[in-house]
């Protein structure tokens, strides 16, 4: 286990405590209060960050609010090259930014650096060619007198408030950031208080890129505290949320008082579907992606193996071998394939997950113990297959945001769909198959946001993701995620 801090990141550990950045200048909480923000691979504290509350809410606010008729005027083109340059920085600064996000959140470094970071500039290089093409429309309308000309425009929201989880940081922070700034909103980022240290590099990078001050703020702090405070602020003009089900309910009411607009990409519990006539060697390995990529704490997890009953002893045997051979360990160690969960609860609460599958009488295949040596103060569990998963088991239902697989078998199309479609969630799903009309017949009849095809866990900055049902609504990434940062007019010219 690699305990030390690269020389890289040093720097930025030291200013952490001034997490909260307001019309361009970092500082600290109001009322000086802070979080330890900690190695979740060695349990030690990495930083502290600052405990942000409604009063740093109401600075970043009113700081965003001053920014935006400047910011949304200025000519799309020099908004545009604004965020195209901080994408080159992102990829200038890469790897700092990958260590920062090891470190914090515990994946392997080459997850952050091929997965998050390599993407993260993607996203921003991608949203910066739209601030040039967020076009209306002219209508051909039919007024009962005289003569008409009618077009649209995509106009800006105003404020938005940006609330992300902790599995992928800057990932899903610039899903949210890189659009709206696009659109010619101003933000207030609230990371999770579990991993704030790459949103807070992030923000100086932009800065840097040219961002003007106030367009950008971050308020660090607990979802409780700061993010409650941005729910309920009046001059907040939209929230897009990323997180559990459980938070967006609570989001969808506090929301009411001021009918804020919201996104919401919450949980799931997704369905991949392993047909007999599949390359198995192929689903097998898309299997272990599916679930184990970051810990299985991924939205789009593919936490339900549905597999046909002819192939399934095949494939259980293969997914237990190679479940036993993946790797823990410090996600900056060089031979790590999978690293710790993010948290002491959330162990805690994974290993509640693997009892109860236990005594509702699944099998266990592999993994459900932690290992105890050099990992001891570390919050990690083995990667952990179920067998003989029944449908109305817990593991089978709920969303554990763990590295445990349930296998579930079936045997036919029409039950396998239904079965797969029996959840409150429907965030994403993935079939394996060499049957073309099956494909995309059975991709059709899921009810997911995303289905992939031969493949799991594949995104793009052009193709939209979000729920379907309990995992939320409106999309990130996409055409559909920028319209969603805009407002339209209809100007109506008599002629
Ligand atoms: P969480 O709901 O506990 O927290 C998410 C964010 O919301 C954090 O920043 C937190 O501080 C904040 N928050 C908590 N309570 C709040 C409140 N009352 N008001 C305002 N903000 C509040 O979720 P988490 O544990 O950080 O993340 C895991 C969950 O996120 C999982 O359920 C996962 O499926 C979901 N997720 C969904 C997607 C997606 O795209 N659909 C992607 C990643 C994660």
């Amino acid at each position: 286990v690699r305990r030390e801090p690269p020389q890289v990141v040093r720097p930025l550990l030291g200013r952490a405590g001034n997490s909260i950045v307001v019309g361009g200048i970092a500082g600290p909480a109001a009322d000086g209060s802070d979080i330890p923000t900690i190695d979740p691979a060695t349990g030690e504290v990495l930083a502290r960050i600052a405990a942000g509350s409604c009063f740093d809410v109401e600075r970043a606010v009113a700081s965003a609010s001053r920014a935006f008729p400047s910011w949304r005027s200025l000519k799309p083109a020099a908004r545009g090259r604004i965020l195209a340059d901080l994408a080159d920085l992102i990829e200038r600064n890469a790897e700092e930014l990958a260590v920062l996000e090891t470190l914090d959140n515990g994946k392997p470094l080459t997850e952050s650096q091929y997965l998050d970071v390599a993407m993260v500039a993607e996203v921003w290089r991608y949203f910066a060619g739209w601030c040039t093409k967020v076009a209306g429309e002219t209508l051909p309308v039919s007024p009962p007198v005289g003569e008409s000309f009618v077009y649209t425009r995509r106009e800006p929201l105003g404020v938005i408030g940006a609330i992300v989880p902790w599995n992928f940081p800057l990932l899903i922070g610039s899903w949210k950031l890189a659009p709206a700034l696009a659109a010619g909103n101003t933000v207030v980022l609230k990371p999770s208080e579990l991993t704030s240290l790459s949103a807070l590099r992030l923000v100086e990078l932009a800065l840097e890129a040219g961002l003007p001050p106030g367009v950008l703020n971050l308020v660090t702090g607990y979802g409780t505290e700061a993010g409650q405070a941005l729910i309920d602020h009046p001059g907040v003009a939209k929230v897009s949320f990323t997180g559990s089900t459980a938070t967006g309910r609570r989001i969808v009411t506090a929301s009411a008082a001021s009918l804020k607009k919201l996104t919401l990409e919450l949980g799931g519990k997704s369905a991949n579907i392993v047909f007999p006539d599949a390359d198995l060697a192929a689903a097998a390995q898309g299997a272990l992606t599916g679930i184990f990529l970051n810990q299985g704490q991924v939205c789009c997890a593919g936490s339900r193996l549905f597999v046909h009953r002819d192939v399934a002893d095949d494939l259980i045997a293969e997914l237990s071998v190679a479940a036993g051979a993946i790797q823990l360990g410090h996600g900056l160690a060089d031979d790590t394939d999978m690293g710790p969960l993010i948290s002491a609860a959330q162990l805690e609460r994974v290993q509640g997950y693997v009892t109860s599958g236990v005594e509702q009488g699944a099998d266990l295949v592999c993994g459900g113990d932690r290992p105890g040596g050099e990992f001891a103060d570390g919050f990690f569990l083995r990667p952990t297959v179920f067998s003989n998963v029944g449908d109305h088991m817990t593991i089978a239902r709920e969303e554990i945001f763990g590295p445990v697989l349930s296998v579930l078998t079936f045997t036919d199309e029409d039950e396998v769909v239904r079965r797969a479609n029996r959840s409150e969630y429907g965030l994403a799903a993935g079939l394996w198959t060499n049957d073309v009309k099956r494909a995309h017949r059975v991709a059709h009849a899921l009810e997911a946001g995303t289905v992939w095809v031969n493949m799991y866990n594949m995104l793009d900055p052009v193709a939209p993701f979000g729920g379907y049902k309990a995992s939320g609504y409106g999309r990130d990434l996409g055409a559909e995620s920028l319209l969603g940062y805009t407002q339209t007019k209809a100007v109506w010219i008599g002629l």
